[in-house]
């Protein structure tokens, strides 16, 4: 499982990647973002991307389970991105 690791100490509680993100991996609690579903990320990374503050990481993201994403993208674009 993927293990998503939030800075609470430059964290500045925007909540920009609870509304970004696709699994609803996060939620706003004390005024910083905090991780309630970890097993339902699928490692697309756009949390990362819109964090102003460069505040999460994530450890152990498989890449297989990331080619999977994105063939699924393929499949339903029906076309190789
Ligand atoms: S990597 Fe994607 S699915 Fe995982 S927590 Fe970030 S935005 Fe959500
Ligand atoms: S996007 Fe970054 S700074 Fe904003 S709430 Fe999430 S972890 Fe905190």
């Amino acid at each position: 499982m993927v293990n998503i690791l939030i800075d609470k100490e430059v964290c500045i509680g925007c909540g920009l990647c609870v509304h970004d993100c696709p699994m609803k991996v996060y939620e706003l609690k004390d005024g910083v973002s905090t991780v309630i579903n970890p097993e339902d990320c699928m490692a697309c990374l756009s949390c990362h991307e819109i964090c102003p503050s460069n505040a999460i990481e994530h450890r152990d993201i498989y890449l297989s389970r990331r080619l999977y994403v994105d063939l699924e993208v393929c499949s339903m674009l029906r076309r190789f991105i």
